[in-house]
């Protein structure tokens, strides 16, 4: 393929600038290991559906990876299924997740977990997300967390209390670096909510639990054996036990979104170093919020919005990544439907366009590496994907051939996966405009309803054709449909 060609011409470059929360600044970046990233990435609490907010993360993350493979680097990636220990507040307090949703449904923690994992495979399999090489659930890891809370309180770095294990935060030097409040111990009150706080134990307030086996919550399904007693890990242990079992002692990228900064990654720095006992992660990659018109996204608020939901409403997967695409990852971005709609209508039209760029002509691989210039310098710049959407309508108006044109896009597909590189005008399919004019006219209603944002009349003229054996079938390029 041209381009893996043309990607090998970028690796000598060593030029991607990322922002490490860390350092709070824009830095070169540079893995532990030349030329090899180790990433990890904190996985999904599977107690209910991801909503598209959470899916933005793992985009944006998928993103990530994908350009540092581009720009040459060999990625491992790992990340955790978080099945059991995250409580309803982050700072381990409240009733665990994984229960709470069992009880909602009436089935066991390990039947929901399966549920919602493969759920969020499916949506990210809808969505062009690759599935981390390596994926963990929590569940399958108890005696690596056990091993290393044995060896933090050898080390003098955990206690036992009340029947708990705590990470002792006194202990560990620059502790709130992260989160930018370092040795400031008032702002490490932020999170801990006293109304919830179950324990007198602590030494002090911003320790965290590593092990319970008594809570306030006791009805804990899952439960091991441990020196400690019967009980379950901590939410924030798993994360730093599978990513070192599985990536070693010197991570190069950990990610999540900006939520995680304080506790979780927080606590996750502060319990991994002292098990180490040196510097654990280089750089700490953290994607801002997806809001709603009225705010934060979150599954406690009834009907959240979902991967599932926009497909019912006739819209591509895909056209919610190129909406994500076009703003940058460290700006919080709000969703609207009428927002979604400008990016699918745009979607639409830069498929077509790259669908009917046919790869004739010949190819000069350096005319092609000129075209994925303005790609390159716009990823390698702190993953700028808007101005990386924008290269394509720059290559798609230069005077390169259709080939060397097709051949950049698929190697900017390799990364952005907006499905453009099997983008062709399908002529042997019969297209909806030759069908059945009574069907026509209902596609044309429902496609005016959507625009005036009538969701339920479109979904109401789908669920029509349905009853009578049609079903519609939403393309990047319009609508057409098939009887069953
Ligand atoms: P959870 O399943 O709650 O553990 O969250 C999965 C991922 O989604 C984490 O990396 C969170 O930081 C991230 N996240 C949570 N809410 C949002 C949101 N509204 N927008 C973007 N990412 C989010
Ligand atoms: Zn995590």
């Amino acid at each position: 393929m041209y381009y893996n060609t043309i990607e090998k011409l970028y690796i000598s470059g060593g030029n991607t600038k990322l922002y490490n929360t860390l350092t709070k600044t824009v830095e070169e970046f540079v893995p532990h290991e030349s030329g090899k990233v180790k990433m990890y990435t904190c996985g999904p609490t599977v107690y209910h559906y991801a909503h598209i907010g959470n899916l933005r993360t793992y985009m944006m993350e998928d993103v990530l990876e994908k350009y540092l493979r581009f720009a040459g680097y060999d990625v491992t990636r790992a990340m955790n299924i978080t099945d059991v220990g995250h409580l309803t507040s982050d700072a381990d307090t409240g009733e665990d997740k994984m229960l709470k949703g069992a009880k909602r449904e009436h089935k066991t923690v390990m039947q929901v977990a399966q549920f919602y994992t493969d759920a969020f495979f499916a949506d990210c399999d809808a969505l062009n997300i690759k599935k981390p090489e390596i994926v963990r659930p929590a569940t399958g890891c108890i005696d690596e967390f056990i091993r290393v809370i044995s060896a933090l309180i050898d080390k003098g770095y955990a206690y036992v209390a009340g029947g708990n294990v705590y990470f002792d935060t006194s202990k560990s030097a620059g502790y709130g670096e992260l989160a930018g409040h370092a040795d400031n111990t008032e702002n490490l009150m932020v999170g801990v909510r006293d109304d919830v706080s179950e324990d007198e134990n602590k030494k002090n307030k911003s320790d965290f639990a590593l092990w319970f086996t008594k809570s306030k919550f006791d009805e804990q399904e899952l439960k091991w054996d441990s020196p400690w007693g019967v009980g379950y890990p901590g939410w924030h242990i798993e994360c730093s036990c599978i990513s070192m079992k599985y990536l070693g002692e010197y991570l190069d990228i950990h990610c999540g979104g900006v939520d995680n900064i304080f506790p979780h990654h927080t606590n996750e720095i502060a319990q991994s170093e002292a098990y180490l006992g040196h510097k654990w992660c280089g750089y700490w990659f953290h994607v801002q919020h997806l809001n709603d018109e009225t705010g934060k996204m979150s599954k406690s608020k009834g009907e959240f919005l979902t991967v599932s939901l926009l497909k019912s409403k006739g819209y591509n997967p895909l056209a919610y990544r190129y909406f994500c695409l076009q703003s940058h990852y460290r700006k919080p971005l709000t969703f609207s439907f009428s927002s979604l709609d400008n990016a699918a209508a745009a979607y639409s039209k830069l498929y077509a366009r790259v669908a009917a760029t046919e790869r004739t002509g010949t190819v000069d691989p350096e005319k092609v590496k000129a075209l994925l210039a303005g790609f390159n310098d716009a990823m390698s710049s702190d993953l700028n994907t808007s101005l990386a959407v924008t290269s394509l309508y720059d290559i798609l108006k230069s005077d390169a051939t259709g080939a060397e044109k097709r051949a950049a896009i698929d190697a900017i597909d390799s990364v952005l996966s907006l499905g453009l590189k099997d983008a062709a005008v399908r002529k042997e399919e019969p297209s909806a405009e030759d069908g059945d004019p009574a069907i026509l006219e209902k596609i044309a209603e429902r496609a005016a309803a959507k625009k005036a944002k009538d969701y339920a009349k479109a979904d109401a003229i789908r669920a029509e054709l349905l009853a009578q054996g049609i079903v519609l079938v939403d393309t990047p390029t319009g609508t057409t449909y098939k009887k069953q």
